[in-house]
């Protein structure tokens, strides 16, 4: 409890602005990992990542109604904000910002941004999403001012698009990439995984199995994208996994569609699925080593 106490909860604009003046006026750089809340191990290791970088580390919660489609799970998203104060403070953070979604979209809002890099893959299955994500990231990111931002590679396209937001509108931000953390069975850490139940979660292990195939074969000098997307769509059938909305091997910058793997340019396999009715993502760059 006194962690927790000791964890700035800021609820409002006029707290946050007081709080980053505090922390430019005692210097050092302020991280900014920004979530949804519903925290995990994978929000933690962004955590950690500020903690070792920064001076002074925040995070927010702020489950984002406009990145939502009108049929997804925005009502029913997890708010554990309780544990979740728990875990920021365990992990060292020393504020966090929980606004209201007034604040963040006052009335008369209506500015919205689209990034190219958002219209394929995740973007094309779910319309309007990376919108609703670039809008309001954009927002945090100038309300907080932060001199460094922690993004997940688990959402490898999100973190592609917020690079290119960032350096598009000439944003004085760094953007930090950082590994994703999974369970034992390698399956990616993510809020979504608590509506799985007991088989599903066993058959989403198999993201992870495809995605692990396909970097294995390219190791062992499988260079035919064809063959390699086709090896990992069998791997999802092969456990159960038959929502298959893409699998697809991509350039691990701009995202286009690989036609000739080049040795020195590895793509990343990118892979989103249904399982039951929870919709998961999952992606690997098939490196050559580790
Ligand atoms: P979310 O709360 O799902 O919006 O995620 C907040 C941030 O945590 C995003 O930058 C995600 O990419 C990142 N994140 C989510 N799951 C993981 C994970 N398993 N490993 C690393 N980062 C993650």
């Amino acid at each position: 409890m006194d962690l927790i106490r000791r964890m700035k909860l800021l609820t409002d604009l006029s707290s946050l602005t007081q709080w980053t003046a505090s922390c430019r006026a005692a210097g050092g750089e302020i991280g900014f990992v920004p979530t949804m809340g519903a925290l995990h191990l994978g929000h933690m290791a962004l955590i950690h990542a500020a903690r070792k970088a920064c001076a002074h580390v925040v995070a927010s919660i702020f489950v984002n109604p406009t990145q939502f489609g009108p049929n997804e799970d925005f009502a029913r998203y997890p708010r554990t904000l309780d544990q979740d104060r728990q875990l920021l403070a365990e992990a060292g953070c020393d504020a966090l910002f929980v606004p209201e979604a007034g604040e963040i979209y006052p009335v008369g809002f209506q500015t919205s941004i689209h990034i190219e890099l958002g219209n394929s893959l995740c973007g094309r299955m779910r319309p309007g999403h990376f919108d609703g994500v670039a809008v309001v990231v954009t927002i945090l990111l100038n309300r907080v001012r932060p001199d460094v931002a922690f993004f997940g590679l688990k959402d490898y396209q999100q973190f592609l698009l917020i690079r290119r937001l960032v350096g598009d509108l000439a944003m004085p931000v760094r953007v930090v990439g950082i590994p994703t953390v999974r369970e034992a069975d390698g399956l990616a850490m993510s809020s979504r995984n608590r509506y799985l139940t007991a088989d599903e979660r066993q058959r989403a292990g198999f993201l992870y199995q495809a995605l692990m195939a396909a970097r294995q074969a390219y190791r062992q000098g499988e260079r035919d994208v064809q063959v390699l997307e086709a090896l990992s769509r069998r791997i999802l059938e092969s456990g159960g996994v038959d929502g298959v909305e893409y699998i697809e091997l991509r350039d691990a910058q701009t995202l286009e569609p690989v036609v000739v793997c080049r040795d020195n340019n590895a793509p990343v396999m990118l892979v989103a699925a249904r399982v039951g009715g929870t919709r998961l993502i999952d992606n690997m760059v098939l490196s050559i080593v580790d």
